[in-house]
């Protein structure tokens, strides 16, 4: 029977924790109670540092009678991502699958069910993606979507409008595992591992205790490592505009001979017109070139992994 995990980054969740704890085990009990997922399995809570008295509170849960959680305490705030990762890489070799939510129960846990039977199905990894964002201010809902957008044209592969709330199972989380990069952006590294997938849709509700642990700094940054970690284009972009300036500048080059030698010019204008432009589209291009080998270097010292096996047929030991 499966062994489910749950793993849940907990950054200064002191007043949401007592609230959604309770929660989770419920849920928990009430799938081992249908047969759904092994007695085996269990709650990871990861401790991202935080300030206030979450450790304690997680201890306290741990060390209930018939508890069904287990931590991971992380020295200092490393951000959401690294503590779903450090939570994750913990639990990969306890159980069959991890699903990886939120300590605020945004995301509503009953549709882990759905997760279970996808699993089940054979998926290595389920989606959980929001259909409805009603629970957003207007302002998060037009940036988060823009943004999404905006990846899919820089040519990442992503899950439109799906956060970090996911099934994966073990052969997944060791796959993920072979990632070893420092600036982390899940959403992007997991559709590149392949496996068999599927989508879930739910709806989102709003945080009921404490404040949003995202703020707009952290947002920023998984924002720009959403982009700089996994494409290339904008230094294509670079390089695409300087070609494109070259060519503006053989058309402004023709021009200034010809008002040159109708003799409309001021003396020194048209060498100075031909030199801006030719220099200026070839610096562009010159940066974009540089840039070129600078993303080679940087794809080659993130030493992701070239392949990932899913199956092997007669070559078991
Ligand atoms: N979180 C974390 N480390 C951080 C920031 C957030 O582990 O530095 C956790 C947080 O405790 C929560 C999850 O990441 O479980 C999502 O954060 P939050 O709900 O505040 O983000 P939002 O839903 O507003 O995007
Ligand atoms: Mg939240």
């Amino acid at each position: 029977m499966l062994t489910l995990y749950a793993v849940v980054p907990c950054y200064n969740e002191q007043d949401m924790l007592p609230l959604s704890a309770p929660i989770l085990r419920d849920k928990w009990l009430t799938l081992m109670d249908r047969g759904a997922i092994s007695r085996d399995s269990r709650i990871t809570l990861v401790d991202d540092g935080s300030a206030d008295g979450t450790w304690q509170i997680i201890r306290e849960l741990c060390d209930a009678p018939d508890s069904l959680f287990s931590a991971v305490k992380l020295s200092h705030n490393r951000g959401h991502q690294n503590a779903l990762l450090a939570g994750l890489e913990s639990v990969m070799d306890r159980c069959d699958a991890a699903v990886s939510l939120d300590a605020d129960l945004q995301d509503d846990i009953d549709v882990i069910d759905r997760f279970i039977e996808e699993y089940e199905n054979g998926c290595d990894i389920v989606y959980g993606v929001r259909d409805d964002r009603s629970s957003d201010s207007f302002a998060k809902r037009v940036t988060a979507q823009g943004y999404y957008k905006f990846l899919k044209l820089l040519g990442v592969d992503i899950i439109y409008n799906h956060a970090d709330y996911r099934l994966m199972s073990r052969r997944a989380l060791h796959a993920l595992s072979g990632y070893r990069e420092t600036n982390l952006f899940l959403r992007g590294i997991i559709p590149e591992l392949g496996f068999p997938s599927a989508i879930v849709t739910y709806a989102r509700r709003e945080r009921e205790a404490g404040e949003s642990k995202y703020t707009l700094p952290k947002m920023l940054k998984l924002a720009f490592d959403g982009i700089t970690s996994f494409s290339v284009r904008p230094i294509r972009i670079l390089a695409l505009v300087g070609v494109l300036t070259l060519l503006v500048a053989v058309v402004m080059a023709v021009y200034t001979l010809v008002r040159h030698f109708t003799g409309n010019t001021v003396s020194g204008w048209s060498s100075l017109m031909i030199s801006i432009w030719f220099l200026g589209g070839l610096n562009l291009l010159a940066l974009g070139v540089v840039g070129e080998y600078i993303g080679k270097i940087y794809s080659e010292v993130k030493q992701r992994p070239r392949y990932i096996v899913e199956e092997t047929v007669g070559l078991d030991q």
